[in-house]
């Protein structure tokens, strides 16, 4: 019989951190290194220290709670996520890939279990970037992919700045917030989207994050009358990002089922309903988790924008603002989990990420994979995110039998 975690434990401390920062339509609101999210930590810390782990932070506030393993030279199995959350935030994003972990370590210390190799569970700070708006800061600068001193001196919209609140709170700790060698790393998060619920399975097997890109679209044209200016002879830019809108969301149609388009942020001047605008400009973000294919993605974008510019007579500047690669995971951490899975006799599936999360920041230095669940509706950011007792109990097993066959390893 493969082991499994306490579904009931799991639950009444999930339930017990939903209480730490409630918001008035049964979320949490534990925003980045504030005294709900200190609050947070420290009962995770009483319930981690009663299970008998060590716990250390980092320069930038990484906590890290660690149970032995039989050979302490061993790198650690790493599982973990943040408890920070969003001003109204849900109740399971973040922190029940935290609590599953500490979960798994009750389990093991049940089983009376000694693992090969330590386990460590990390909490990342700020994870979710609304108040300090920096998203998987505490991770992006453990992974050396942001400067630490960039990092500590982000400031919130009072003025605040994160030196300043991991001082206060005595955060800071003694170890460097740079990649340490891990074995392996598991993070266990709700999925955020539809598509394990309307598949009706129980566990996503995640195999990578979709890369990312963020443009800024800017188009000129020639203001004029809306009445008397016939349509062939304007230089109309909404004409043009009409025709490119529609391109674009063909071509994330034809890279289904991952590809992604999103248009947003529509400007235009001047502001007026009966002038043809001088100037309109977009955003776009594109995704997809295969490079080749978001390369694919962005030349066919880039061809319509030059078509249109051409076929309106305006011009055209495209802004890249942002570029994240897409994250594939480790083969062999993949199949830890799809093993464990298999294991259980879960209905499931493998999948990618839509989301960023601290997983891809560790994925950069050590073997790395995901585990999902699914959440009702698809929702999350929001305080109606929801999951039942049964799929939270799923998951977190999925997690024991995978950090179970990580920490087994012999040197
Ligand atoms: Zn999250």
């Amino acid at each position: 019989m493969p082991a499994r975690i306490d579904g009931n434990r799991l639950w009444s401390h999930l339930m017990a951190m939903a209480e730490v920062g409630p918001t008035a339509n049964g979320g949490s609101n534990r925003q980045a290194i504030s005294d709900e999210d200190a609050a947070g930590r420290s009962l995770l810390l009483e319930w981690a220290t009663a299970a008998g782990c060590t716990a250390q932070t980092d320069e930038i506030g990484n906590l890290f709670i660690r149970r032995a393993g039989r050979d302490e030279s061993l790198p650690p199995v790493l599982m973990g996520s943040h408890l920070d959350t969003q001003p109204t935030g849900g109740r399971f994003d973040g922190v029940y890939g935290v609590l599953g972990g500490l979960e798994v370590i009750e389990s093991l210390n049940d089983m009376d279990h000694q693992t090969e190799a330590p386990v460590e569970l990390a909490v990342w700070t700020n994870e979710e970037g609304s108040r300090f708006q920096y998203s998987m800061m505490g991770s992006a600068v453990w992974a050396n992919w942001l400067e630490l001193d960039a990092a500590l001196a982000l400031v919130d919209k009072d003025g605040l700045t994160v030196a300043e609140e991991l001082d206060r709170l005595g955060w800071a700790g003694e170890r460097p917030a740079s990649p340490h060698p891990y074995t392996a790393a598991f993070e266990l998060h709700i999925e955020q989207g539809p598509i394990l619920e309307a598949d009706q399975l129980d566990v996503g097997v995640v195999t990578g994050v979709q890369g990312f890109r963020w443009y800024t679209i800017r188009i000129t044209g020639d203001p004029a009358h809306a009445g008397p200016t016939p349509m062939e002879v304007r230089h109309d830019p909404a004409a043009a990002i009409s025709r490119i809108v529609g391109d674009v969301y063909a071509t994330a149609a034809d890279f289904g089922p991952w590809g992604r388009s999103t248009f947003a942020q529509f400007h235009s001047e001047p502001v007026s309903p009966n002038t043809v605008p001088g100037l309109l400009t977009c955003s776009l973000d594109i995704r997809h988790p295969i490079l080749a294919d978001l390369d694919a993605m962005e030349a066919l974008m880039r061809a319509s924008v030059a078509a249109a510019a051409e076929a309106f007579g305006v011009g055209v500047e495209i802004a890249v603002d942002n570029d994240s690669p897409p994250v594939a995971f480790d083969p062999n951490c993949i199949g830890w989990v799809q093993e464990s899975v298999d294991d259980l006799g879960l209905t499931n599936q493998q999948m990618v990420s839509g989301a960023g999360h601290d997983a891809c920041y560790v994925a950069l230095h050590c073997p790395t994979s995901m585990i999902f669940v699914p959440c009702d509706g698809g929702i999350s950011h929001n305080e109606a995110e929801s999951i039942t007792s049964e799929q939270a109990e799923h998951g977190a097993s999925v997690l024991l039998g995978a950090v179970m066959r990580a920490a087994q390893l012999q040197p």
